[in-house]
């Protein structure tokens, strides 16, 4: 069944803070989405579809595939994109602070009208956390911004976050 529209979105945060689990929970739970490698550029990205006000909407979901770590992310990777997960680890401060100043600020750089969920993955991890629940709420209120936090390791939130933020970028775009 062909998409009626097709949306790129992108993963960015620190390494380490669960962008590629995410990624590949969501391809699981949907049973649907098709990893390809971009290689050439160090870029992976899956595809996906879901359903939005009884649409099928297709997703790009871009993953840095590691560059982040050097600090380098192409270009290329910010054209054309739709939407973005903004993600950190809840118990990692220096995770939060990059999301939120570093990633933040990268992106409105290159893509002043974008949709952005900041996200706060880890959850499982409650008795770890170094980032409060409100503190994150309240920046992302301030700033525009989604928010939702999840567990890629028990699955919590995930799936919804990703269908919260399409169903954003949709809206936007009809
Ligand atoms: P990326 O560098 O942002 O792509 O992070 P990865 O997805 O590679 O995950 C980094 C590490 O964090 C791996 O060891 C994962 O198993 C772990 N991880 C990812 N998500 C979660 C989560 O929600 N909870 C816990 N406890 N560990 C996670
Ligand atoms: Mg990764």
């Amino acid at each position: 069944m062909p998409y009626m529209y097709k949306y790129r979105i992108l993963l960015l945060g620190d390494s380490g803070v669960g962008k590629s689990c995410a990624l590949l929970l969501s391809r699981y739970k949907r049973n649907e989405f098709n990893p390809e490698s971009l290689t050439t550029i160090g870029l992976d990205f899956c595809t996906g579809s879901l359903e939005v006000d009884g649409k099928l909407i297709g997703a790009h979901f871009w993953d840095t595939a590691g560059q982040e770590r050097f600090r380098t992310v192409t270009t290329a990777y910010y054209r054309g994109a739709a939407g973005a997960l903004l993600v950190y680890d809840i118990t990692k401060r220096d995770s939060y602070n990059s999301a939120t100043q570093r990633w933040l600020e990268e992106l409105r750089e290159y893509k002043d009208n974008i949709d952005i969920m900041l996200v706060g993955n880890k959850t499982d991890l409650e008795y770890l956390r170094a980032v409060p629940t409100g503190e994150a709420k309240a920046f992302a209120a301030e700033h525009g911004l989604l928010f939702r936090e999840t567990s890629a390791k028990d699955a919590s939130n995930v799936q919804l976050a990703f269908q919260n933020l399409l169903t954003d970028i949709y809206h936007s775009f009809s």
